[in-house]
């Protein structure tokens, strides 16, 4: 296959460079801005050394960086991040469903792989996988031409006593967490009942296939959902894509 601009690009960036736009890109997923400190807190890397990172991606083209707006990603950064979050995405649901790998376990095997795998080998892995639109932990892998369908989905932390609600996406990087939600079921796809929230930061109260339980601040931060008829909808957009 003809190489196009943007994979020359690609084949220049560092894997700390293509670490910082994955990173820029996750943090737009579910924020309005990007800043150097999220950026800085997201990747454990101290601010001063984020700060020259963006400097120099924005000297690239790959960033911009307004006072107001934070840091964007231009065209030919978010199609470099985009590849790299493709290539993260497919081999974390690869491990998870080819191999058997725990989806606690699966992410840091994928920060490695995602650097190094070939575009033949990621369309292998998306061929034998079916084509999938989601990862173990429900973040949507965009498609080979770039496109990501996302599921709406609203933060946990924002539902109340007696909604019914489906667990959409749990964020991927703690992987005592994962654990912590794996023991409570709490994967993309349950349907959760909120019996109660306790007030002041308190926990909330879950009702998961008939048991009750509560779980703390830092879990219902991590976890993203949706009303029960958004997921059935999405559900059918993925078996569309996937006839
Ligand atoms: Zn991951």
């Amino acid at each position: 296959m003809a190489k196009n601009r943007e994979e020359l690009l690609r084949g220049s960036l560092t894997q700390s460079m293509e670490n910082y736009l994955k990173a820029i890109f996750e943090i737009l997923e579910h924020d309005e801005r990007a800043t150097t400190s999220s950026i800085a807190e997201r990747m454990a890397i101290a601010a001063p050394s984020v700060t020259a990172m963006v400097k120099k991606l924005a000297e690239l083209k790959l960033v911009s960086h307004e006072p107001y707006q934070g840091v964007t990603l231009t065209r030919a950064g978010e199609m470099a991040a985009i590849e790299v979050v493709r290539h993260h995405r497919l081999i974390e649901k690869y491990l998870a469903d080819a191999l058997g790998v725990p989806w606690d376990l699966v992410h840091d095997e994928a920060e490695k792989l995602e650097h190094v795998i070939s575009e033949d080998l990621e369309d292998r892995i998306d061929g034998a996988l079916g084509h999938p639109t989601v990862d173990p932990h429900g973040a949507p892998i965009p498609a080979r031409d770039g496109t990501v369908v996302r599921v709406l989905a609203n933060r946990l932390a924002d539902a109340v006593g007696g909604d019914t609600v489906v667990v959409v996406e749990v964020d991927d990087r703690d992987p005592n967490l994962l654990r912590y939600l794996g023991e409570r079921q709490l994967y993309p796809g349950t349907t959760v009942e909120i019996v109660r929230v306790e007030p002041y930061g308190g926990s909330t109260v879950l009702r998961v296939a008939g048991r009750e339980f509560a779980i703390g601040r830092d879990a219902v931060a991590v976890i993203r959902v949706a009303p029960p008829e958004v997921d059935t909808r999405a559900q059918a957009v993925r078996k569309e894509r996937r006839a």
